[in-house]
Formats: C-alpha cells, structure tokens, sequence
C-alpha cells in the first residue's frame, strides 16, 4: 500500500513521528503543498527561505518530494485518490488557520474512504495539553512553565527507513530552473542555511560556544548569543524535542544558562498554548485595555508607520532593528521589543498592523509566537508588561549595544559616529553629516502621551 506524507510546519525526516507512522504502512508519497493563502502574505524573504527549506526536504526524500500549488482542501484528497492511497499523514497543526483547513481535508478524505492520521505537533507538549487542574487553561506563564515541565514530552522519534514512492507528477519549485537566484542567497539573508542537516549544525555550535553565556548574552544584538534556532523551528526543520533531549534529562543537573534556554522555548509553547484555547487572541486584544486610540489609529496606519518601517524614525536602535528586519527577515528579540514598543507607546499605532508588519516579512513568522509578543509590549496579552513600563530606545541602545556596533552595521549613515556616540547622533556636530534622519518625535512627550491614553481608557 501507498500513502502520503503531507508535509507542513515539520519539514525533516529525522525525529518525525508522523513520516514513521506513514512509513511503517509501505510506500509513502512526500507532499508540500504551496498554498496561495498562505504564500500571499509572505515577504520574499520568507517565501524564498521556504523554497530553500522545500529543496532540502526534497533531497533528504531522496528526490521524490511532490509539490503541488492550490488549495489543500481541495489539491490534498484528489491527489490521494489518483495515487489510491490508504492514508493522509500529517503533523498534528494547532494553529486556528491549520485547524480550520484540516478539518475540511479530512471530511472530503473520509467521502473518499481515505484515512486522515495525525501524529505528533510542532510543539514539545501539543497545545491545549497542559492544563490546570481544574481543567481550565493557564493565563499566565510562569505556573504554566511548571506544569508543562511536570507533564514532560516525548523522546526524539528513531529513524525509520523510509520507501519513497517514485514517478509521481511535481511541479518544479519557483525559482528552480536556470533562472534561480544564486543557490546560497536567501540562506544568507536569514543568517544561516536551510535544512534539517543545517539546524543540526547550527544547534550544536550554539550549545558547543554559545550556551554557557546565554542568560547574559541573550540580551546583546551585538553578539551572536541567541541560537538562532526559531527559523529551524518555525519549518520545523528541527523539533523542539530535539533541543530538549540534548538539555533535559534525568540525573543531568542544567546550568543557569540552560535553564534559561528551556524557559525560552516554553514560552514558544505557552502562546501556541494560548492561541490553541483562544483563537481570537490571534488578532484581538487578549485583555482590552488598554489605550486609549484615537479613531485613526485604528485605521490604516499613515506616513508615520512607513518611516518606522523602512527604519527612518531618527532613532538609531529602533531604525537599526527596522533595517535588520528588511534585510535579513529576523531581528534580535531586543529590537523586537524595542522596535514593536515604539510603534505602539511613542507612535499610538494599534499592536495589530505592526505584528502583520513583522509576521509578513519574519522569516520566522509565528502567529503565536509573534501575535502574543506584540500583545505583551502593548500591554494587552498575557503576563502584560506594566503600562507605564516603556522602553526608551536610546538608553536600551546604550545598555544592550554598548559599542555601538549593532546600529553601525545597519545604519552606514551613523558609520562616521564612534563607539556609542552612534546612539545619540544629535549630540555630535557632525553627527547628521551622513544623512541619517533627525527624530522624528519628542521621546519624553510621546511617552507622557502614552500614559495619557493608558489612564483614560
Ligand atoms: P533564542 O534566544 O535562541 O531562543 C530560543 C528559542 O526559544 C527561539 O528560537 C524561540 O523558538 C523561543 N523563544 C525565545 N523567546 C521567545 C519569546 N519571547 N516568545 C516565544 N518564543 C520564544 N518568535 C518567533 O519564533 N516567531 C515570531 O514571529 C516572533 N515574533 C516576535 C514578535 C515580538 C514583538 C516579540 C517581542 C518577540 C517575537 N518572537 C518571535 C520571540 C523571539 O523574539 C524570537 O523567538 C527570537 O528572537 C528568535 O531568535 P533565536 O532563535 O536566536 O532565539
């Protein structure tokens, strides 16, 4: 018998329990499927960072990979028929879109007698798992933390061998062909290369140099101190489990470092958590507050987003983040802060067209992750920041950047400004002599503006 692995946020072969249950059934046919939905809102550096993904699973599938474009509900169960497969396998997807879409493919399967299996998420503990005792969700992270290390999470899948189907029709990926763009371009933009065999890599560097200074060293853009692992992630080129395995064990005692690590990636699964319980905190505030918006804020945003966007406010470290973002389609967690708190605290803008801003040119873009993050500096989502905490982007630049090195390496306007004289060009004569724009706002008004808005609601 015939069956197909559907493919979605999970493309690896290795640790991947639904291609294992697919395999253990005879042949088995590897699915992508490009859908229009999803792609259409991507920035080219996802979408192209997504392609050279799709061209690594393809040659861990030893060439058979199948790419189909249209929608899911509709290409996934004709193509199971014309193979006359058994089964559909796939990856359990949490997400409101995955859950809506996955329902209607298994109905259309099920009028076809095809089997609709599901193994495994993208999550170390599948959302909606962990709950209270009572049964109810928890809203807020740190008892959530507890318990989602109480319950635990599987061992890394073994391999199997796997017969790939072969003589399957597949459209060539965009891009493929003479005309494809230099073979390694968008890897580099997001930093590092695409692929199960890359994550891997790139994982054991980070634990070999870069680990035992992580709870330090998270913090500073300046360093390459984070693992970088969240792209991997987000295709699922690496299952957190994975990660866990190599940092959770019994008798193994983890340092402080290591902790903090751990804590990381369960706050990736506490939003998915959230997000699976609530779907509509996707795009509405989690708890309303909060501002007080004027009526255009909540409007298409004007000309003062598009400065924030192609990272001309006149602010070094908010401009830096906004540049860094373009380019390379990820940005530290600092900036991210830094950057989705100045378009909502100092701008007025409404969280949501910034976090569409971010999810459409993220190469990791998560919802869950991304949606809730912009809810947290907005002050409306779990674990809310105090409102009145706002993050001044010239003393975070000096604190987290403080040579300065960040901010020269995106803005060549500031190259001329030494050390961190970078982060406050206004205070050098020749500060502007590059061309760097001159603020545009008044920090310290705008912030009492803010407050304004948080009391009058
Ligand atoms: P590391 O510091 O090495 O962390 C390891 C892993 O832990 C990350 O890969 C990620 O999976 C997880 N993690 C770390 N911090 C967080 C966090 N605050 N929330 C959820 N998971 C976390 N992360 C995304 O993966 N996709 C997004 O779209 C996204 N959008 C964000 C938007 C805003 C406004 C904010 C404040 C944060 C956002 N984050 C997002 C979280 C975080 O910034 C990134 O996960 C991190 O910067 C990725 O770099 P890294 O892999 O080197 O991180």
């Amino acid at each position: 018998t015939r069956s197909v692995m559907w493919f979605r946020r999970d493309l690896r072969t290795v640790d991947q329990p639904a291609l294992a249950a697919a395999a253990r059934t005879g042949q088995v046919v590897p699915l992508f499927v490009l859908d229009p939905a999803l792609l259409g809102s991507a920035g080219t550096v996802r979408r192209d960072r997504l392609l050279a993904s799709l061209r690594a699973l393809d040659a861990a599938c030893s060439g058979a990979l199948v790419v189909r474009t249209g929608d899911p509900v509709a290409v996934v169960p004709a193509l199971a028929a014309e193979l006359g497969a058994a089964a559909v396998h796939v990856t359990g997807e949490p997400s409101p879109y995955g859950r809506r879409r996955d329902a209607k493919v298994r109905e259309a399967l099920h009028a076809k007698h095809i089997d609709w299996a599901v193994t495994g998420t993208p999550y170390a503990v599948g959302p909606g798992r962990v709950t209270k005792a009572d049964g109810t969700p928890y809203r807020v992270f740190t008892p959530f933390s507890r318990a989602w290390r109480d319950h635990g999470w599987h061992s890394p899948a073994r391999d199997v061998r796997v017969r790939w189907a072969r003589g399957v029709d597949t459209e060539p990926l965009p891009g493929d062909g003479p005309t494809a763009a230099s073979p390694g371009s968008p890897d580099e933009r997001v930093g590092y290369p695409a692929g199960q065999a890359a994550a891997r890599q790139r994982w054991q560097q980070f634990r070999d140099d870069a680990l035992a200074g992580y709870d330090t060293g998270r913090d500073r853009p300046d360093l390459d101190g984070t693992s970088r692992m969240s792209v991997y992630l987000k295709f699922g080129e690496v299952h957190p489990r994975t990660l866990l395995a190599d940092l959770v064990r019994p008798g193994r005692s983890m340092s402080a470092a290591e902790q903090r690590y751990v804590t990381e990636l369960c706050w990736r699964e506490f939003y998915a958590d959230v997000l699976w319980h609530q779907p509509g905190s996707a795009w509405a505030d989690l708890h309303p507050i909060a501002m007080d918006y004027a009526e255009p804020d909540y409007a298409e945003p004007d000309a003062d987003f598009d400065r924030w966007q192609a990272g001309r406010t006149g602010f070094p470290m908010v401009d830096a983040g906004m540049r860094q973002l373009a380019a390379q389609g990820w940005m530290h967690n600092r900036l991210r802060m830094i950057t989705a708190s100045f378009l909502v605290k100092h701008l007025h803008v409404w969280w949501p067209h910034g976090a569409r801003h971010f999810l459409n040119l993220l190469a990791d873009g998560d919802i869950a992750s991304n949606n809730h993050g912009w809810q947290w500096v907005a002050g409306t989502g779990t674990d809310a920041a105090p409102y009145f905490r706002i993050f001044n982007p010239v003393t975070q630049g000096k604190r987290f950047d403080p040579s300065g090195d960040y901010v020269r390496r995106w803005i060549p306007e500031l190259a001329h400004l030494a050390g961190a004289a970078a982060h406050e060009p206004w205070k050098h004569p020749d500060g502007y002599s590059g061309g760097y724009p001159e603020r545009m706002l008044d920090l310290a008004e705008q912030r009492q503006e803010a407050l304004r808005r948080y009391q009058n609601r």
